[in-house]
Formats: C-alpha cells, sequence, structure tokens
C-alpha cells in the first residue's frame, strides 16, 4: 500500500513510518511545489480533513494526514487547535509553556485536568475520507520538568506517572501517547500497516 503523508515533519515521517511498518509512505518533499494548505478548521478533525484531502487532491495518492495539540480542561479546551501558535508565533514553545502555566497560576492540581489529541484523516480518491482521534490523558504540572520530548511535554504528566513526559524515557512516551493510540487505531479500523 502507497500513502502520502501529509506532513513537512522529517522526524514525523520517521515516527510515522516505524508506527506503519506494512505501509510505503511518499513525504510531500516528493511533490516540490504543492503548496500547504490553511489549517482553518475549529477542530483537529477539520484540520486533519483539510490537510489530507488538499494532498490527495493534489497528487492523485491517498493521503493520511495528522492534527494534534493539547486540550486543557480548565481552560475550556484552550489551547487546542491553536496549540502551535498559543503565544502567538507558530512554534514558539518557550512562550506557549509560559503562557499556559500563567492561565493556571493558583489552579489547584485536582483541577488542572488536561489531555493531548491526535486527529487522524485518511483521504482516498473516490473514497469518503474518514477521522479518528487517539487521547492521552493527564494532567499540567505547577512548572516544566526535564528535557526530553517536545512542545508541551514538560508541562504534562500522563495519567498514573508523577512525572511529566519530559522527563519520562521516550519510550514510555511512545508507548501511550495520543499518536501511539490514533495509529494503533489507525492499523486496526483502517487495516494499515
Ligand atoms: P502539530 O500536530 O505538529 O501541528 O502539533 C501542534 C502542536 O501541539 C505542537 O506544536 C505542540 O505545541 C503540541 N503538541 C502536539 N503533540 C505534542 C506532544 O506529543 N508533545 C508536546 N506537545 C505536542
Amino acid at each position: 500500500m502507497r500513502l502520502l503523508l501529509a506532513t513537512r515533519n522529517a522526524h514525523k515521517l520517521a515516527e510515522i513510518r516505524a508506527m506503519l511498518p506494512g505501509v510505503e509512505l511518499v513525504g510531500t518533499d516528493a511533490f516540490p511545489g504543492v503548496p500547504d494548505p490553511e489549517e482553518t478548521g475549529a477542530t483537529f478533525e477539520a484540520n486533519a480533513r483539510i490537510k489530507a484531502e488538499a494532498w490527495r487532491d493534489a497528487t492523485g495518492l491517498p493521503a493520511l494526514a495528522d492534527d494534534s495539540g493539547l486540550e486543557v480542561e480548565a481552560l475550556g479546551g484552550e489551547p487546542g487547535v491553536r496549540s502551535a501558535r498559543y503565544a502567538g508565533a507558530h512554534g514558539d514553545t518557550a512562550a506557549n509553556n509560559a503562557k499556559l502555566l500563567r492561565a493556571l497560576a493558583g489552579v489547584p492540581e485536582a483541577r488542572r485536568a488536561a489531555r493531548f489529541v491526535c486527529a487522524l484523516a485518511l483521504a482516498a480518491p473516490g473514497r469518503e475520507t474518514r477521522t479518528l482521534r487517539g487521547e492521552c490523558r493527564g494532567r499540567i504540572l505547577p512548572e516544566a520538568r526535564g528535557g526530553n520530548g517536545f512542545g508541551y511535554d514538560p508541562l504534562f504528566a500522563p495519567e498514573g506517572h508523577g512525572r511529566s513526559f519530559g522527563e519520562l524515557p521516550e519510550a514510555v512516551k511512545a508507548g501511550l501517547s495520543h499518536r501511539a493510540r490514533a495509529f494503533a487505531l489507525a492499523r486496526e479500523a483502517w487495516g494499515l500497516g
């Protein structure tokens, strides 16, 4: 099976290749000149669908896209689909994390529930687009801990662990993350890999 993976991120391409060993994943680099669509969706699923359908239409290949982020209960689901640009500039991790800690200042541990979400969309020519999501529940710590992972990882302790994703070994995160769960579902429900 040959699938276009709608990401410009080489790290993600490698990570997802490992999670779908039976699939030949083609990166977007194979199609220079195709512009990325704007991610204007209000949900992770909507954004994954926008990306998958745009790349299917541009290449004629079945396309797989993911969209992920962090939802914090006490903030009504923020930063949500704005996770990468919560503090303004896209991908400014230090500013995003500082803003999240400020937003939760004084909120006790029992009310710091959060979840990482990963939505996947599979868009194949002539077929209805399918979406699914994987989640990883946990809580936001009072301060950043550890240097592993990326993004909000140092602030997030998964359920059942006292340590953050920044402190836990990468292999632990790889076993229980929102992305791992979404791809396990995709293997099962969509027969990928
Ligand atoms: P994207 O799906 O690559 O666009 O990720 C959106 C944003 O969500 C990232 O820039 C991070 O801020 C956040 N995010 C998604 N997954 C993770 C994760 O596994 N750890 C930490 N932050 C994440």
